[in-house]
């Protein structure tokens, strides 16, 4: 018998996460999809001001419904709503210490023994662990070689497999793949009564013009969720503070399995000051957007397999060892991830000056007098 007595299932299994380093050693990191642009002055004095309130009340509980934030959120959210004018009201608002955790609540409260959750790979690996933590059966169908979802064999996966929950990330991690509309409305009326489908828009305010947000098809599906973070497009990585919006019945359904005062007053507070600034923090998201393109058109350039992106990073390759050009950039004070399907790398993206240090750092690691790509 070994020590501790973990559950069998989950001995000798390395904790999920992307290497940590020093930003003083790795001066270039472009892997894990964050903002590269920090708060203005004003925004860190006015969020700093809203914790040292809360601070003063911290021998009491923090508001269990988080009202305020919940309001706000729902305000910030209606903007995406579509042209319906229906916008998104509290009730049907709910949040989390990052959207890992509200994902978790979902399978909690809508997955279980007995009952399977499915998503289309390569997709986000931390999928399958909510499903393991939750004692939820895990199947993943695959996606097509472009990484979109064929709509046919996705509607009959789900029409064989009969899931309660869909995990469907638009746009995708890691590949960047957003999904068109009907995708969602297919899967929704596939999943039906028995189940919810959940479409994950981490990443959703990346996406190019033209692209829908899923919240557009809230009034048509009482089973559709749509989740969204302040981690990425909100500058907001280390607040923990992840949404999601959907029919008010399932917010009450994931209050049964929340922790009792799950998000901190701290939290609270600073969410709401930073959802107060949200035009400054959303205001580089263009210009990401924009770098992004440039950074396809570039890798393209270079003769590099990219996949299309409409989120914050770019999945390209493919190597024979992959895992070679990933140290190599790394020795060059580039860090990047190594994910995705076999031989591809996936890059965030930063700053005009981090994607020319990545640009020249990948050019030295890949090309030699002998040709191309060495690795
Ligand atoms: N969904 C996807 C697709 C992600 O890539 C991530 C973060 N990498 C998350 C959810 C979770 O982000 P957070 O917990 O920071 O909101």
């Amino acid at each position: 018998m070994s020590w501790p007595p973990i559950r069998p299932e989950l001995a000798g299994i390395e904790p999920y996460g992307a290497p940590q380093l020093p930003l003083d050693q790795v001066p270039v990191q472009l892997n894990v999809n964050e903002n590269p642009y920090g708060p203005s002055p004003e925004c860190v004095a006015d969020i700093a001001a809203a914790v040292a309130a809360a601070a003063a009340t911290l021998n009491r509980y923090p508001d269990r419904e988080f009202t305020e934030l919940r309001t706000a959120l729902a305000a910030y959210l209606s903007r995406d709503a579509g042209p319906s004018g229906a916008g998104i009201a509290p009730e049907q608002v709910w949040a989390a210490n990052g959207s890992n955790e509200v994902m978790l609540q979902l399978l909690q409260a809508f997955g279980g023994p007995g009952r399977t959750a499915v998503s289309f790979a390569p997709t986000y690996s931390m999928y399958p662990e909510y499903a393991r933590d939750s004692m939820t059966e895990w199947v993943a169908g695959r996606r097509e070689d472009d990484f979109s979802l064929d709509l046919a064999k996705a509607r009959a996966l789900v029409e064989e497999v009969r899931p309660s929950v869909v995990l469907l990330p638009s746009p995708n991690n890691p590949t960047g793949t957003a999904l068109p509309p009907e995708a969602v409305d297919v899967l929704c009326r596939a999943v039906g009564e028995a189940g919810v489908v959940v479409v994950d828009e981490a990443y959703g305010e990346f996406r190019r013009a033209g692209v829908p947000s899923a919240l557009e098809l809230l009034p048509s599906h009482r089973n559709l969720v749509v989740t969204r973070t302040m981690s990425k497009a909100f500058a907001g990585a280390g607040l923990r503070l992840g949404y999601l919006a959907a029919d008010p019945a399932i917010c009450d359904a994931i209050r049964v399995v929340r922790l009792p005062y799950h998000l901190s007053a701290l939290t609270q507070a600073a969410a709401l000051a930073a959802l107060r600034h949200a035009p400054e923090l959303l205001g580089k998201v263009d210009e990401l957007r924009a770098e992004r393109d440039r950074l396809v058109t570039w890798l393209k350039e270079q003769g590099h397999d990219v996949a299309e992106s409409d989120a914050n990073f770019v999945l390209f390759g493919s190597f024979a060892d992959r895992h070679a050009v990933w140290q190599g950039l790394l020795d060059h004070g580039v860090l990047i991830r190594e994910t995705g399907p076999d031989g591809w790398l996936r890059v965030s993206v930063g700053t005009s000056e981090e994607m020319r240090a990545f640009r020249q750092a990948l050019t030295s690691v890949t090309v030699t007098e002998t040709g191309r790509v060495t690795a």
